[in-house]
């Protein structure tokens, strides 16, 4: 079946773990909330997925094949993708819209003088429909908004035929329609088969978009769970160890 598992990883930073024997699997076609306070070690997890990092134990499976995930070149290779918040740096600038969504296909060709470019921004537009989105492709991708960069983004990853995407805080710098337009985004992700890692600290956004939840405290995976058979009291409690009231006696 498709699915992504991890299996007992373990990674420390100079001696210090920050990782000790976590499993986490996201299957395809489902929202996946990975939460867990500051420190907990959800972007170190998602890092060693996306080839930034390399675990110290554990394994990586694919689809049910064992992967070797040495590079953020691999985790692509593999079809695994991330969003990050820095959305700036994966971008263009001086590009178009339609350049960058296609830059996989453009970097493939080689020479500029290959490239059929009425096919390209068909291309690129038709892509950004499939996300339910519209921006003018011929627009410079310097010019666009957070929100719009973000959706170049994942426009792009459907280019490179991502079958695992892992938003990191993506809603953090997003006003609230614009985090109903990317929710609306991943909807139509989930919806091509591709599994979805969230990582957020907004709660109504969580229970309301993603399938099931996985807490993590101190390098440790404490439950994952259908959304449907939690609750926020016991999301809380998982992410900081003790019953919220505590602090408030
Ligand atoms: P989270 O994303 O849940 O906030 P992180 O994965 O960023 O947690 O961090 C988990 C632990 O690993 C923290 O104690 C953090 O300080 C440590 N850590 C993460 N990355 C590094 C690094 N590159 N060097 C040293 N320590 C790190
Ligand atoms: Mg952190
Ligand atoms: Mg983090």
């Amino acid at each position: 079946s498709k699915q992504l598992q991890m299996k007992g990883i373990r990674k420390a930073f100079s001696g210090v773990p920050a990782l000790r024997g976590v499993d986490f699997t996201v299957q395809g076609g489902e929202v996946h909330a990975l939460l867990g306070a500051n420190g907990a070690g959800k972007s170190t997890l998602m890092k060693i997925l996306s080839g930034a990092y390399t675990q110290d134990e554990g394994a990586i499976i694919i689809d049910g094949l064992q992967a070797n995930i040495a590079s953020p070149g691999d985790a692509k290779k593999l079809g695994i993708h991330c969003v990050y918040q820095e959305v700036d740096t994966a971008l263009v600038a001086e590009l178009s819209v339609a350049e960058n969504v296609m830059l996989d296909r453009i970097s493939a060709k080689g020479s500029r003088l290959w490239i059929n470019w009425g096919k390209l921004e068909k291309e690129a537009e038709a892509t950004l429909a499939r996300l339910g989105a519209s921006i003018p492709v011929r627009k410079k991708a310097g010019e666009l908004s957070l929100a719009e960069k973000q959706l170049v983004l994942i426009a792009r990853l459907l280019t490179e035929q991502a079958k695992y995407v892992i938003f990191d805080e993506p809603t953090a710098p997003l006003s609230l329609d614009e985090a109903e337009r990317l929710f609306h985004v991943i909807e139509q992700l989930k919806g091509e088969g591709i599994g979805i890692v969230f990582i957020s600290h907004r709660l109504p956004e969580v229970f309301r978009i993603c399938d099931r939840i996985t807490v993590m405290r101190d390098g440790e995976r404490v439950f994952t769970e259908p959304t449907a058979d939690t609750n926020v009291d016991e999301v809380v409690h998982a992410m900081l160890g003790r019953v919220f009231e505590e602090e408030y006696p």
